[in-house]
């Protein structure tokens, strides 16, 4: 795949690859640069791959989009919609002499010791006009190449708390965004990790996009929705804007997709992970259960089959925003490597998912929607719930005979 450049805004490359394989899709996906406020590009991927697989885009008037899977007799039953969101760190133009950024996205200041490689992109110039919303509609994108040269703390700000000191060759206008650039999506075939600048979240996009596309193939039987958000990496701004206007079915089990922080115990290429909470909540149990009943299942057909469950406290997901509306919750992720775009041995590098988690998340989702589509529900079809609910007879009633008498 090409590295990003602005062509891909304008409109989106060609996918050639296999609608069920998140691998594939990530790897276009990696090829269109995106930002928090600047997710044209995905949305244009979202909308191209969705006509593929025969599915209409919803998009709302702060431009999340969902897109539903509608299973033959699903709505009988609880339906599923899995969030991703569209957007990764990155960097928007504030001055232009000299050149300086503000960073929309969480990265400690101290990664930037060496000079970054930055790609430009921005609209061309409509002197006609001249607001935010015309500048979004506008004319060809532009884009150039340009550094990072320096990062220092930034206060006062909603969206940004580090700006950035820039060069470029080019005259790159205010508002223009900027993506890392580590050239062309790899793959590499010892490892079996794909790097890319913006696994987070373009991983979950891809992933829920072959669910889709899964769903779809083999007719599951549940409404399975796709829900691409925006502006996450500024705080969950576009799944704010949904779960408060309740934007959601209200029976769904709503499923936070991340690509999150390796932690012991969710390694990457050791499979999906199961996630009970972020680093600020955790989850409704009954998306716990569906997602262990789902991973149960799985291993019943594929005994070798890989999934981790842990507590990812290495960032806050939007399972924590869905959860404060009150929606049953649960959430799922891939393991990171070089979490927004931070080595940790210092400076800036691309993120890395590995090929194996990004299928088994795929296929953990549709054993999910399976489930659903056959009515399980929670705590009634949960084992691990029943199993500490209904205890032995033997038990019970020992319990019962060494009950200390009231006098
Ligand atoms: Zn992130």
């Amino acid at each position: 795949m090409s590295i990003q450049i602005a062509a891909a805004l304008d409109k989106p490359p060609a996918f050639l690859g296999d609608v069920a394989d998140p691998a594939d899709i990530l790897a276009w996906l990696g090829s269109v640069p995106t930002a928090a406020y600047h997710e044209d590009g995905i949305a244009a991927c979202v909308h191209a791959f969705a006509a593929t697989i025969g599915l209409a885009v919803e998009a709302d008037d702060d431009g999340n989009l969902q897109v539903w899977h509608r299973g033959p007799g699903g709505s009988a039953h609880r339906s599923i919609a899995v969030s991703a969101h569209m957007d990764h760190p990155a960097l928007e133009i504030t001055n232009v002499a000299p050149l300086r950024a503000r960073l929309l996205g969480s990265i400690r200041p101290e990664s930037f010791v060496d000079p970054v490689p930055v790609r430009l992109f921005w609209r061309e110039a409509d002197p006609s006009r001249d607001d935010e919303r015309a500048a979004a509609s506008g004319g060809r994108w532009q884009d150039a190449t340009g550094r990072v040269i320096g990062a220092a703390p930034l206060a006062g700000d909603p969206d940004a708390r580090v700006a950035l000191d820039l060069e470029s060759e080019a005259d790159v206008p205010v508002g223009a965004f900027g993506t890392f650039d580590f050239g062309p999506v790899r793959h590499d075939p010892a490892t079996g990790c794909l790097h890319l600048t913006a696994a987070d979240d373009l991983a979950g996009c891809a992933i829920v996009l072959a669910w889709l596309a899964r769903c779809v193939r083999d007719g599951v039987g549940a409404d399975s929705g796709g829900v691409f958000t925006r502006a996450e990496e500024v705080g969950l701004v576009g799944a704010a804007a949904l779960a408060s206007r309740r934007g959601l079915p209200d029976d769904a089990l709503v499923v936070s997709i991340e690509a999150s922080r390796e932690l012991p115990g969710a390694i990457i290429g050791e499979g999906p992970v199961i996630r009970v909470g972020d680093a600020a909540t955790t989850f409704h149990p009954a998306g716990d259960a569906l997602l262990r009943a789902a991973r149960d299942a799985m291993r019943r057909e594929d005994p070798g089959a890989r999934v981790q469950r842990q507590l990812m406290s290495g960032g806050v997901c939007e399972g924590t925003t869905y959860t404060a509306a009150g929606y049953v919750t649960g959430a799922v992720c891939v393991p990171l490597g070089n979490y927004h775009n931070q080595a940790p041995t210092g400076g800036i590098a691309a993120e890395y998912v590995h090929v194996d988690d990004l299928r088994g998340c795929a296929a953990l989702l549709q054993a999910t929607s399976v489930l659903l589509a056959g009515g399980f529900d929670w705590p009634k079809d949960d084992p691990l719930s029943q199993r500490y609910l209904t205890r032995p007879a033997a038990q019970m009633e020992r319990l019962r005979r060494t009950a200390r008498r009231p006098a």
